[in-house]
């Protein structure tokens, strides 16, 4: 393939990059075994080996494969046994997948506003907060609140990324999620996982995604004495062996994506209205964060990068205070569930009305990086970005 076409499927991202049927070892297995459902299997399941490879490789007590983050989410939030109505803290700038995941539940979303680098605020948060889920955006290690019983850490954009302490994002809250969505570090098309130290707290999650069921592998599943009602969220073997062959690369892509953040730093031109977003060494770097002096610019910087076919993003797409999920307080149920309990509650929490936040998303324009690229390949992109920024 000509660097030309490899430079512009840079938005085709990371892991996908890494789809191969001469390395789908995995795969090829478990469609050999002709058993594709994890709990019918006679030798350990793929979703096994993929929890079990998971717990190890990011010091996870325990580990749940689900279909999606969505799902990882509302299982973490479910588990905690709220009452229909209890609010849940969320990040103002983050998926709306989150947001729709905390109402499905029956719980009420509050964003809360960020900081510079798009994380969660936790000194806006109220003194009494049961529930707060923490998105780390873009790789980037957001700092967990202290003193809050249930801490959910969203790690859907941030698998492998770890904080300073050395411990992996998703790991040091009550729960942590991540998705293998197209889009993700990771990729089986869409696929989810949940990570929890707490050996109760998996039990709940585990009997919940199975039907609310005590199932034995290999035998129709049991239900006790006082079982709660659930719903499917199992994995099956296709997805689970994908993803493992997917792991296989994960330190890899980790270190390209450090490669090449060095190599496009290094490169961007000496502007004044121009600034590289500092991020934190244990970031998982899917992405350079320009900020821009205006929106002008900034919007400028999107033509002229548009033109050149240089992939970038944006991130206003993010604001969930101005989201229609959220703005409308629309709900499918006839009495408006679970909107219907959230008289009272704030719509959100900002310092100044999410002005600063709002400037900020404005002024601030990302650029992927490709950890497939060799260097010579990724410096020719930089390059290219380079001349582009300069040309404003
Ligand atoms: C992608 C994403 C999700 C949803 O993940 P799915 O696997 O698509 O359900 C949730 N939160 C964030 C921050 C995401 O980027």
């Amino acid at each position: 393939m000509t660097l030309d076409k490899r430079l512009g499927q840079r938005f085709l991202p990371y892991g996908a990059n890494y789809l191969d049927w001469s390395d789908m070892s995995e795969l090829r297995h478990a469609i050999e075994q002709g058993v594709l459902f994890r709990y019918q299997t006679e030798t350990e399941s793929m979703a096994d080996r993929l929890e079990r490879r998971v717990g190890e490789q990011l010091g996870a007590g325990h580990v749940l494969a689900v279909h999606n983050c969505t799902e990882a989410l509302r299982l973490a939030l479910v588990s905690t046994r709220p009452r229909a109505g209890d609010v849940v803290y969320i990040p103002a700038v983050t998926f709306v997948a989150v947001a729709g995941a905390v109402l499905s539940t029956g719980l009420i979303p509050v964003p809360v506003d960020v900081d510079e680098s798009f994380s969660l605020d936790a000194s806006l948060l109220p003194p009494d907060a049961q529930r707060v889920v923490v998105a780390h955006m873009e790789g980037a290690v957001a700092p967990l609140p202290e003193g809050v019983p249930y801490v959910i850490e969203d790690a859907a954009q941030a698998l492998g990324a770890a904080f300073p302490d050395g411990r992996h994002t998703g790991t040091r809250g009550y729960a942590g999620t991540f998705s293998f969505h197209h889009n993700k570090i990771l990729t089986s098309g869409e696929g989810g996982l949940l990570v929890t130290n707490d050996p109760a707290a998996w039990q709940v999650m585990r009997c919940y995604h199975d039907h609310g069921s005590a199932r034995v592998p290999g035998r129709y599943p049991t239900w006790n004495e006082g079982a709660y009602y659930g719903e499917n969220f199992v994995t099956s073997e296709e997805v689970a062996a994908i993803q493992l062959q997917q792991f296989r690369h994960l330190d890899d892509i980790l270190a390209g994506l450090e490669r090449h953040y060095a190599i496009t730093a290094q490169e961007l031109p000496g502007r004044r209205d121009i600034g590289l977003v500092p991020r934190s060494a244990g970031d998982a770097k899917i992405s350079l964060r320009l900020r821009l002096e205006s929106r002008e610019l900034r919007d400028a910087a999107v033509a002229r990068l548009s033109t050149r076919g240089v992939a970038h993003w944006t991130l206003g797409k993010y604001f969930l205070p101005e989201h229609p999920v959220l703005t409308s307080r629309n709900s499918l149920y006839a009495d408006g569930f679970p909107w219907n309990l959230a008289d009272g509650v704030p719509r959100a929490i900002s310092r100044d009305g999410f002005a600063r936040t709002r400037s900020l998303l404005d002024r601030t324009l990302c650029v992927p990086l490709s950890p497939e690229l060799t260097e010579a390949e990724q410096r020719v992109a930089a390059k290219t970005l380079r001349q582009t920024l300069e040309s404003l």
